[in-house]
């Protein structure tokens, strides 16, 4: 058996890598990562892929080791191109972000020290740094310093926690579920949906309440839903706002939902992944009255901070509501329960085991500073407010609502000739070209277009150079 012991032990001691060894791969990673940067302004934002590419790129995994530059040239020729550029201060399209240098390096230390932050026993500085970051978002948007609330991997986990808590809190039982309602507007991010069906809710019923014309859910509308539920027997249980939807970047007014939800006696929920961030700033901070009204709230640390993608949030301003439906006992966890202790993730969360997600935000946020942050967010309002005057400055565009937030909904209309077909081929030159990369969504039955101002890198000459795209394709389409 020692003979054995000593053969494996030398193999097993591959995982371990020699000092000379470590600073080979840093070498070569961090290299890998200098050029990814250095080129990426000149970096398409999109890149069509190649219906030839093989799917098995990655494969095989195999025992014998393979050199670092062989894996990180797979990684530059399979990864990095094909599909959007998310890093990219093109990437337009979706809720991105960017993912800030200084965030992988929280990562890296995260994942180098591999602490365990999901219970406080086992390390206490990782759940305090993750608890302090929970206690200064809750003061961002105006909780109360002791609301509970966990990071998460995005806002559709944070949307799951929150409803689930919201259930346990109305004690709903399975005979409840058909006859208990929850409002939202037709703009509300799918995840929702979704959640209610993994919560066990798939029965409920779901009321969509009417908007103005501004994408913005109708407070009276949502009044007269819940008397008119009401009315009939049923058990109005939960709406759910946005602060800014995903679709057009409009904020669904808080304030006056909030008043609703208190005088109806109903959990509100307010879904931020987008918009609740922008708090930092002060038109953001006024654009966002109401939001602390709320029972519970999602913003994600992955779109506006900027961080790399994992990085969701919910806070729910009642603490112990989120105990009731997360908080689980197990023996062979005893030990961890011996110390007086804050609370952990595990207690407040369906996860156990965790990424150390706290890391990555907490470096940038102290390494930076509040103020680049606070800065970027403003400049994304005005470059969606800078985008909507210019837009309609070219011929044959129109435009959605004036930005609540960084997101412009608009169209071209062609003077003659069927306009969804028109912006579809538009989008399609866009996405041929991939100097910036656009997205596209349907409002009132039209095929319309979506500038999302989002990602830490975009400043102003980007959007100048969308707008010099667009009035370039239009034309030519135009002139087919
Ligand atoms: C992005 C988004 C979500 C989903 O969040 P993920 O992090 O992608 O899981 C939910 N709601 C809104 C409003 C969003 O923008």
């Amino acid at each position: 058996m020692l003979d054995k012991l000593d053969k494996i032990e030398k193999i097993s001691r591959r995982l371990e890598p020699s000092s000379s060894m470590r600073h080979t791969i840093n070498t070569a990673v961090l290299t890998y990562a200098k050029t990814f940067l250095t080129r990426l302004p000149e970096t398409k934002a999109y890149t069509l892929p190649e219906a030839s590419a093989n799917p098995d790129w990655a494969a095989p995994i195999g025992d014998e080791p393979v050199q670092i530059e062989t894996l990180l040239n797979l990684l530059a020729q399979h990864l990095d191109r094909p599909g959007i550029n998310t890093a990219s201060a093109g990437h337009l399209g979706y809720i991105p972000g960017g993912g800030i240098y200084s965030a992988a390096l929280g990562d890296y230390l995260a994942a180098v020290t591999n602490r365990y932050a999901g219970v406080y026993f086992a390390s206490p500085g990782a759940v305090q740094l993750e608890n302090m970051l929970i206690k200064w978002m809750a003061e961002l948007v105006g909780y109360p310093k002791n609301a509970g609330g966990a990071l998460l991997s995005g806002g559709s986990i944070a949307n799951l926690t929150a409803i689930v808590t919201a259930r346990d809190a109305a004690g709903l039982k399975s005979a409840d579920i058909p006859r208990s309602a929850i409002y939202l507007s037709a703009q509300a991010h799918h995840s929702i949906g979704k959640a209610l069906r993994i919560a066990g809710l798939a029965e409920i019923i779901v009321r969509e309440v009417e908007m103005d014309d501004s994408y913005r859910m109708k407070p009276d509308a949502l009044a007269a839903a819940i008397a008119a539920d009401r009315k009939a027997g049923l058990n109005p249980w939960l709406v759910t706002a946005a602060a800014g939807t995903t679709d057009t970047g409009m904020i669904d007014p808080l304030a006056d939902v909030g008043e609703i939800a208190e005088n109806e006696q109903l959990w509100y929920h307010i879904d931020g992944a987008y918009g609740a961030f922008f708090a930092l700033c002060n038109p953001g901070r006024k654009a966002l009255r109401g939001m602390e009204n709320s029972h519970s709230l999602v913003m994600d640390p992955h779109k506006t901070l900027f961080l790399p993608y994992g990085s969701g949030a919910v806070l729910v301003k009642d603490r112990q509501s989120m105990m009731t439906s997360h908080h689980y006992f197990a023996n062979y966890m005893q030990d961890t329960e011996a110390l007086p202790s804050d609370i952990s993730p595990a207690d407040v969360s369906p996860e156990l085991s965790k990424h150390f997600r706290g890391l990555r935000m907490w470096l940038p946020l102290k390494l930076h500073g509040l103020a680049p942050f606070r800065a970027a967010l403003e400049e994304k309002l005005l470059l969606a407010q800078y985008f909507y005057e210019k837009i309609q400055e070219i011929d044959g565009f129109e435009v959605g609502p004036y930005p609540d937030l960084s997101v412009v909904v608009y169209r071209y209309v062609p003077a003659h000739g069927d306009a969804d077909a028109f912006n579809r081929r538009l989008v399609e030159e866009i996405h041929k070209d991939g100097r910036v990369f656009i997205s596209t969504t349907v409002l009132n039955g039209h095929f319309t277009l979506r500038m999302a101002a989002v990602v830490f890198r975009t400043h102003i000459d980007t959007i100048d150079l969308l707008l010099e795209i667009l009035r370039e394709k239009s034309r030519m389409l135009a002139n087919q």
